[in-house]
């Protein structure tokens, strides 16, 4: 049987593995598809891509927008984008810079706090466009401020320590449409982790194509809820590990093996949409 694993990260954003390390580990795992969903970023699709033809693995381009829909934060998994279109580029562009100031509040806010972390220090780490909280607790680990990165987001980065900043984000909405009119289908990443349940019809409403039914923090119990709810709602199923490479624990690639059959029901629904 054929597996694909949709959901994963890279260096692109907070993700520890390039392109073609990422895509030597789906090679082992196995995968005969994979899908890139860096956060708020593109740029590491070409890479993947080139890497994938390389090992004749399959690739599909995306992205995970992170949005806001009635004051919930919801993950918008964008597939099949076409990522030299120009209004992607731009709203993701505005959303990146919105992402580099924040890493310089955090640091201002830790620098306060007395804990001389550098902005600078986090973006040489980062070395991407779409720089996150991993980043500024793997630089606080890196400059001896801290012991490891659950510290680094209990002690300071987590919703309500200090040095928490809010982002500014694109309405769910809003992101829908940004992934439609860029030619891919948008898919709610992990439901049962952000507990976005309530607002599911919503989005339903606003053109929702699919659900992350399977992901790593998703129970069995979970999972099967959501099917469920694919169902009811008539949307499309997806399912991805959500790998960090090692900015988690252990690599988590081909953890959650998505039925290949749930791909062709995407590239089905792609085809229809063109
Ligand atoms: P950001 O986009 O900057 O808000 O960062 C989100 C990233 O931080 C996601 O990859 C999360 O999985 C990760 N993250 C959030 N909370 C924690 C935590 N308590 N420990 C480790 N990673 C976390
Ligand atoms: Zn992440
Ligand atoms: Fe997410
Ligand atoms: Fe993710």
């Amino acid at each position: 049987m054929k597996f694909a694993d949709l959901h994963l990260h890279t260096q692109f954003s907070d993700g520890t593995f390039t392109p073609e390390e990422l895509v030597l580990r789906a090679q082992k795992a196995g995968l005969a598809c994979i899908a890139l969903t860096d956060h708020d970023s593109i740029e590491g699709c070409a890479r993947t891509a080139a890497a994938c033809a390389a090992v004749k693995m399959e690739f599909i381009a995306g992205a995970e927008l992170t949005a806001e829909h009635k004051d919930t934060e919801v993950h918008v998994l964008g597939y099949f984008l076409d990522t030299e279109n120009q209004t992607l580029l731009e709203r993701i562009n505005k959303f990146q810079a919105v992402r580099q100031s924040r890493i310089r509040e955090m640091c201002a806010a830790l620098n306060k706090l007395g804990i001389p972390l550098k902005a600078d220090a986090v973006f040489a780490l980062a070395n991407c466009k779409s720089p996150g909280r991993p980043h500024v607790a793997r630089a606080l680990v890196k400059e001896k401020l801290i012991t490891n990165l659950d510290e680094a987001f209990e002690r300071y980065l987590k919703k309500g320590r200090p040095a928490w900043v809010p982002k500014t984000k694109m309405s769910a909405l809003e992101s829908i449409e940004l992934i439609h009119q860029a030619g891919g289908l948008a898919v709610m990443a992990h439901p049962g982790l952000n507990r976005t349940d309530d607002i599911i019809p919503d989005l339903v409403e606003a053109g929702l194509d699919g659900i992350e039914c399977f992901h790593t923090k998703h129970s069995t119990v979970m999972s099967e809820r959501y099917l469920e709810i694919a169902e009811k709602h008539h949307l499309l199923v997806t399912g991805g590990s959500d790998c960090h490479g090692f900015s988690k624990k252990a690599p988590l690639i081909g953890t959650v093996k998505l039925p290949y059959g749930h791909v062709e029901k995407l590239k089905a629904a792609h085809k229809k949409r063109k």
